[in-house]
C-alpha cells in the first residue's frame, strides 16, 4: 500500500531539485502508508539514498541537513507487507553491489523461490522484503541494457506490483512498470519535468499530460521524454490524457485532529449531497453519470455491492435499503472474498463498487471479475481521477472533500447518503409512486439538521468516553440497520484506540458471544431501530443479568432504558430507520474519537494502518 513517487528534469530550463519535488510528492502519498520512507538519486556516479523509519516528516528531517541536489530521484512511503518497519526494510531497496535502487508497491508472491535461487548463486540479501528480490534479480539480468533487464525481471515475477528503478550506469533514466497496481506518469510541458506517482493525489494543483500505465507496460523516462514498451520489450505508441487536479483545502482549522474536523464536516457535506442530487420535480434523485436507462433499471435482476472496510458497512446498509424500497435482490459482498468466488452474474446484474480512494486493490479486482462477466459497474468514490472511476462506465462521486484521517467518517456517511438517494432513484423507477418519493426525500432532507444536533451532544459523549476508556473490550449491539452501524462503530473504536471491539446483531448474543460477558466487557447498545427496540431491551437484560456494564445510545425520551443500562446517551429522535444510521454513526464516531483522545493514541494515523489499501 506504499506510495511511489519519482521525478526527472528534462529540457533546457532551470532545473528543480528532485529531492524537494519527491519530498512534496511523498507528503501527498503518505495516506498510503507511513511505516518508513526513503529517497534515492545518483550523485557523482553513485547511488545515494536516505531512508528512515516512520513518517515522511522524519525522512524530511534526515534529508534537509544533507542538502542533496538530484536532477532525478525515486521515493517511497511504505506500508510493510514483508518484513518489519525498520531501515533495512525501508525502500529504496538495492542490489548487493549498490548499482541500482528500486521502490515498489505490491507483493511479489514468488519472492521466496527467486530469493532462494539467487542466494544459491551467491547473492547476498540484506533485507526481509520481497522488494529486494526484484532489485537483486534485475541486477542479475542486467547486461548494460535496462529494457532487456526489465523485460526479463518482470516476466519472472508473480503478484501485483508497480516499481520505479534507477541504475548508476544510466544516470538520466528511470525505469517504471506496473502490473495490477496503479502507476501514473505525468509530463509538465511548461516546466520540463516528468513525474511518476502511485496516484494522481500527488499531482494536486498541476495541469499535466498523463499516462496511466497498463498491465505489464514498461516505461523508460529520460531527458528525451518517455518510451513505452509492452512486457516483451516491443515499443508502443503513447496516448496522453490531459489532467488537472484541483487544489483542495486540507487544514485541520480550529480542530485538534483531521478526524474531528471531518466528523464536524458531515452536516454540510450531507447537505450538499442531498441538495445537489435531489430531484424535487420528480420526487426522485439525480444521477447524471449513471449511464443506465430507466428500461435497463427496470430489467435489473440483482444488485451486488462490492467493498471493503467502512465502505462495506455502507454497502450492507445500502443492500437493506435498496431491497426494502426498490424490491431488487441486493447483497453486499466482501471484495477480497468476492474476487475469488464464482458469482452468478447475469447481463442484468448491477455491480456497485464502493471505495473512498478508488484504489482499494481487492475492490478493483472484484470489479474486474464483474466486468469480465458482463455486469454493469457503478463506482461510488470520493476521488475523481482514481483507478476505480476510470474503470467504471457509471460513476457517483461523493464530493465529500479530501478525507485525511485514516479512520473514515464523512466518507462513510456520504456513501450511505448517495446510496440512500440511489435507493430513491431506483425505487421511483421500480416501486415508488410520487407520494412515496416525496416522503422519502423529505426524510433525507432532515438528515443534515439531525447530524448537526448530534454534534451538539459532543460534550456528553466526551464525558461518557472518559468513563468508558478504562475498558479494554467492547461489544456494540444493535438490530436491523443498527447492526451494520454497530460494525462500523466497532471498526472506528478498534482503528484508533487499539481496543478490542465487535459489532454484533443483538439477537445473536445468546448463540455464543454472551459467554464473554462479565464486568470487564462494556456493551454499547445502539437503540435506533424502531421495530426491534423492545427485543433489544430484552437482550440487554440478559447482559445485565450476567453482570455486564451497559452504555445505551438511545433516542431522547427513552428513560425506561435506565432500568437496564448503567449509562444512557440521549440522541435526537430519528423519524426513520435511515435517519438513525447517521445519528448513531456520528455519535459513535465521536465516542471513538474521545476514547482515543483519553488514551493518547495517534488518532489521524493509527499504527499498522494506511488510508488506502492497495495490496491484497
Ligand atoms: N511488499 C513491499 C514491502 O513490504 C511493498 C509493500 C506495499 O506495497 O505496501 O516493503
Amino acid at each position: 500500500m506504499c506510495g511511489i513517487f519519482a521525478h526527472l528534469n528534462f529540457g533546457e530550463l532551470k532545473e528543480r531539485n528532485s529531492v524537494d519535488v519527491c519530498m512534496e510528492g511523498l507528503r501527498q502519498l503518505e495516506y498510503r502508508g507511513y511505516d518508513s520512507a526513503g529517497i534515492a538519486g545518483i550523485k557523482d556516479g553513485q547511488i545515494c539514498s536516505i531512508k528512515s523509519v516512520g513518517k515522511v516528516s522524519t525522512l524530511d528531517e534526515a534529508v534537509k541537513p544533507q542538502q542533496l541536489q538530484f536532477r532525478l530521484a525515486i521515493a517511497h512511503t511504505r506500508w510493510a507487507t514483508h518484513g518489519r518497519a525498520c531501515e533495512a526494510n525501508a525502500h529504496p531497496q538495492f542490489d548487493q553491489d549498490h548499482r541500482l535502487a528500486l521502490v515498489h508497491n505490491g507483493i511479489i508472491e514468488n519472492y521466496a523461490k527467486i530469493k532462494q535461487t539467487l542466494v544459491k548463486k551467491g547473492v547476498t540479501f540484506s533485507s526481509e522484503t520481497d522488494t529486494e528480490t526484484i532489485a537483486q534479480l534485475f541486477a542479475h539480468h542486467y547486461k548494460e541494457n535496462l529494457l532487456k533487464a526489465a523485460v526479463n525481471t518482470f516476466s519472472e515475477l508473480d503478484g501485483a506490483f508497480s516499481v520505479a528503478l534507477i541504475h548508476k550506469d544510466h544516470p538520466d533514466q528511470i525505469v517504471v512498470s506496473s502490473r495490477d497496481a496503479p502507476l501514473v506518469i505525468g509530463i509538465n510541458d511548461q516546466t520540463n519535468e516528468i513525474f511518476v506517482s502511485s496516484d494522481t493525489n500527488a499531482f494536486t494543483g498541476q495541469s499535466l499530460r498523463v499516462l496511466f500505465l497498463k498491465k505489464d507496460e514498461i516505461a523508460l523516462l529520460s531527458p528525451d521524454g518517455i518510451e513505452l514498451y509492452n512486457k516483451k520489450g516491443k515499443a508502443l505508441d503513447i496516448t496522453f490524457e490531459e489532467l488537472c487536479v484541483e487544489e483542495c483545502q486540507t487544514a485541520t482549522g480550529e480542530f485538534d485532529h483531521y478526524m474531528l474536523k471531518e466528523i464536524y464536516d458531515q452536516p454540510l457535506v450531507l447537505k450538499e449531497i442531498i441538495h445537489s442530487q435531489s430531484d424535487e420535480t420528480n420526487h426522485s434523485a439525480l444521477f447524471e453519470q449513471l449511464v443506465l436507462t430507466p428500461k435497463q433499471i427496470k430489467n435489473v435482476d440483482q444488485i451486488l455491492i462490492v467493498a471493503c472496510g467502512s465502505s462495506l458497512h455502507a454497502g450492507y446498509l445500502a443492500a437493506n435499503m435498496i431491497e426494502t424500497a426498490a424490491r431488487i435482490p441486493t447483497r453486499a459482498e466482501i471484495a477480497s472474498e468476492f474476487r475469488y468466488s464464482d458469482p452468478i452474474i447475469t447481463k442484468n446484474t448491477l455491480v456497485i463498487a464502493i471505495s473512498q480512494s478508488g484504489e482499494t486493490a481487492d475492490t478493483l479486482a472484484a470489479c474486474e471479475l464483474a466486468i469480465d462477466r458482463g455486469a454493469h459497474l457503478v463506482a461510488i468514490c470520493n476521488v475523481k481521477h482514481s483507478t476505480l472511476v476510470r474503470m467504471a462506465p457509471s460513476t457517483i462521486l461523493l464530493n465529500a472533500g479530501p478525507e485525511i484521517s485514516v479512520c473514515s467518517t464523512k466518507a462513510f456517511t456520504s456513501q450511505v447518503c448517495v446510496l440512500q438517494l440511489l435507493t430513491l432513484y431506483l425505487a421511483r423507477i421500480r416501486t415508488f409512486g410520487a407520494s412515496e418519493g416525496r416522503e422519502f426525500l423529505r426524510k433525507c432532507e432532515a438528515i443534515p439538521h439531525l447530524a448537526q444536533e448530534v454534534l451538539k451532544r459532543a460534550g456528553s459523549i466526551a464525558s461518557l468516553a472518559e468513563k468508558y476508556a478504562r475498558f479494554t473490550k467492547f461489544f456494540y449491539l444493535g438490530r436491523q440497520q443498527m447492526y451494520p452501524t454497530c460494525l462500523e462503530a466497532a471498526l472506528k473504536l478498534k482503528e484508533i484506540t487499539y481496543l478490542q471491539a465487535s459489532g454484533l446483531p443483538a439477537g445473536e448474543m445468546k448463540h455464543g458471544a454472551i459467554a464473554l460477558i462479565d464486568e470487564s466487557l462494556a456493551t454499547i447498545a445502539l437503540c435506533g431501530n424502531h421495530v426491534t427496540n423492545d427485543k433489544l431491551f430484552s437482550n440487554l437484560m440478559e447482559i445485565k443479568a450476567r453482570g455486564g456494564p451497559i452504555l445505551a445510545f438511545a433516542p431522547d425520551g427513552s428513560e425506561s432504558l435506565q432500568q437496564v443500562a448503567d449509562d444512557v446517551l440521549y440522541l435526537p429522535i430519528g423519524e426513520s430507520d435511515e435517519q438513525n444510521i447517521y445519528i448513531y454513526s456520528i455519535a459513535t464516531q465521536l465516542f471513538a474519537y474521545y476514547v482515543a483522545k483519553n488514551l493518547g493514541t495517534n488518532i489521524d494515523q493509527p499504527r499498522n494502518l494506511a488510508k488506502s489499501v492497495t495490496v491484497e
